[in-house]
This record gives structure tokens, sequence and C-alpha cells, in this order.
């Protein structure tokens, strides 16, 4: 699975529609087609990286843009204050379902842990 088949690589070339929250010089954020909770925003980089298991230090800087534009999401969508949760799944068996990597940003709703 290399970006020219990837779904999220699709929706960076503008090429299947999403709709956008926010979106930063190496990221993107958009909502879940399939919401989780009243707030469910996917942050996503721009540039095609299959999950957190395959970042080196090279992208550093980026990991750090996915932590800043979650805060930023939260902030647009209301749920700074009331609380909300910041996820990445990591390998079909922990949920991951589209191998580009995507960090979920939950709120709305109160948050149970663990996790199932
Ligand atoms: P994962 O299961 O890999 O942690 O998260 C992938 C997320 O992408 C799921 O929550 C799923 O609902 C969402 N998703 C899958 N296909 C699409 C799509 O075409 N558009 C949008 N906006 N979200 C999608
Ligand atoms: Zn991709």
């Amino acid at each position: 699975m290399g970006m020219d088949d990837c779904l999220f690589c699709s929706i960076v070339r503008g090429e299947i529609p999403a709709d956008i929250v926010a979106e930063g010089e190496s990221w993107l954020a958009f909502r879940d087609i399939q919401p989780q909770a009243p707030v469910h925003v996917l942050v996503i980089p721009r540039e095609h990286v299959e999950g957190v298991g395959s970042l080196d230090a090279e992208h550093a800087a980026l990991a750090a843009d996915m932590l800043l534009a979650a805060a930023e999401v939260a902030r647009i969508e209301g749920v700074a204050q009331s609380g909300y949760r910041v996820v990445t799944n990591v390998g079909e068996r922990a949920g991951q379902s589209v191998f580009h990597l995507h960090v979920h940003v939950l709120g709305g709703r109160r948050m149970r842990w663990p996790p199932g």
C-alpha cells in the first residue's frame, strides 16, 4: 500500500472530498466519516507515513506538528475546556484501518478509560 493507492493521500490531493476543519503547511484536519463522538476529527500529515511506528528522527517536526494541530482542532471545535482525547492506532490489532498516519481528536462526550 503506497501513496498512489492510499485513501488519505487521495484526500490530501483533493481527489476524494473531505470536510476540512483546519489545515497547516504539513497537515490536514477533517471530520471522520464515521464519528465516534460529537467531535471526531482526524489530523493527518500531508506526507505519506504509515503510522507512528514508521516515524524516524527526520519526522520530528512533523510529529510535533500533529500534536499541535490536535490541540488547535480541539480549540476550534470547542472542546479544549471540556476535555478531549488524542489517539492514534498503530497496527491492525490496535484498530488501525487506514495505513496513513492519523491522530483522532475525540470530544464532546465523556471518555472511558481504558479503551476496549
Ligand atoms: P483507524 O481505524 O485507522 O484508527 O482510523 C481510520 C478512520 O478513518 C476511521 O475512524 C474511519 O471512520 C475513517 N475513515 C475511513 N474512510 C474515510 C473516508 O473516506 N473519509 C473520512 N473522512 N474518514 C474516513
Ligand atoms: Zn497516504
